[in-house]
């Protein structure tokens, strides 16, 4: 990212940088400052407050997710493992590849891959019975049997049963119809129901799945040939020596090339601010978002249904950008994932 690199050469000034205590007012101010500065970008309390600030004021954040960090939860589990399969492309082949030879029967891609990662250290299915029935094959294997046994017809009904157990479904769907819910039997309808525990269980089980399937099928944004101009990661601020993290990736193309939706999903937000210029938000549902900054031109609205790969908008160089990119970012739950790691081009048959 380079929005908020200085021009070089720029040092901090030796003044600053040995003022002792002993200066006096001044210098206890410029040390308050250089505390509440600390506090607001190194310290999950910091992160609350400015991101709090920042959905206050609508702004597309650029900074990482410090409260995620100290979360247990699906969306911190899932990126443990997608740590721990995605650190080497050659992890992130052998796992797609894996997919190629799946029969066509049983549980489907893409959904079958995710939850081999996904599921690769749950506990098992809740049912005793299945749990028993799969628990001769090896550990990798258990979760794919299980859900192949599962599977009607309905990926998200087989991953709930799967976390949960077939009669807790049932309770959430008929406490959902009671209350006079259009579509009980959607997870997504009746998951509000299920008991605490349980509502974690298929949370982890079926978003973390079909989150991770939808940025496995991922559309790179930019079909044209292009540099990606910066990569995903943290780096250190030259001047303020802070580690900060460019939470996307920058695809640098000519103003007015066709910015692709990455995936299926709903125009969250279509606007415009002085960081990143117009934006768009898509949310692609279970977790997963995806946002494109500093276009040009916006071809939707907020609330419109997008397809996977649909031209969305144009690339430009609005907001605070040094030269025509796409800044592009993948967040599943609330963290920015490197969207490299699911590149089309890194699938062996993709
Ligand atoms: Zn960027």
């Amino acid at each position: 990212m380079s929005r908020r690199t200085p021009p070089k050469g720029l040092k901090p000034s030796p003044k600053a940088a040995k003022a002792g205590p002993a200066r006096g007012g001044l210098t206890d101010l410029f040390l308050v400052v250089l505390t509440v500065f600390g506090v607001m970008t190194r310290t999950p309390v910091g992160g609350v407050v400015t991101w709090a600030v920042d959905v206050a004021r609508g702004v597309e954040t650029e900074r990482p997710s410090l409260i995620a960090t100290f979360t247990a939860g699906p969306s911190a589990r899932l990126l443990a493992e997608l740590e721990a399969i995605f650190v080497q492309p050659e992890a992130l082949a052998g796992a797609l590849g894996s997919a190629q030879g799946a029969p066509g029967d049983g549980f489907p891609e893409p959904y079958r891959t995710a939850a081999r990662i996904a599921l690769a250290k749950s506990d098992g299915p809740a049912d005793d019975t299945l749990r028993a029935e799969v628990a001769a094959l090896p550990a990798e294997e258990r979760a794919i049997a299980a859900l192949d046994r599962l599977y009607q017809g309905d990926v998200e009904e087989a991953l709930e049963v799967y976390a949960v157990g077939a009669e807790p479904r049932e309770r959430a769907i008929r406490r959902a119809r009671q209350v006079g819910e259009d579509e009980p039997s959607r997870y997504a309808t009746h998951r509000a129901f299920l008991p605490d525990a349980q509502a974690r269980a298929a949370r982890a089980a079926v978003d973390g799945t079909m989150g991770l399937a939808k940025a496995l099928t991922l559309t790179w944004p930019i079909a044209a040939p292009h540099r990606v101009s910066s990569r995903y990661g943290y780096r250190v601020h030259p001047v303020l020596k802070t580690r900060k993290l460019h939470n996307g990736v920058d695809l640098s193309a000519p103003i007015g090339t066709p910015v692709l939706a990455a995936q299926a999903g709903e125009v969250e937000k279509a606007a415009q601010d002085p960081l990143n210029g117009k934006f768009i938000i898509v949310n692609h549902g279970h977790g997963v978002r995806s946002s494109y900054c500093h276009l040009d031109a916006l071809h939707v609205e907020k609330g419109d249904e997008v397809t996977a790969g649909q031209v969305i908008a144009d690339s430009g160089n609005t907001g605070r950008s040094t030269g025509p990119h796409l800044h592009f970012t993948l967040r599943v739950g609330r963290d920015a994932v490197d969207p490299e790691r699911f590149r089309p081009e890194l699938r062996p048959e993709g």
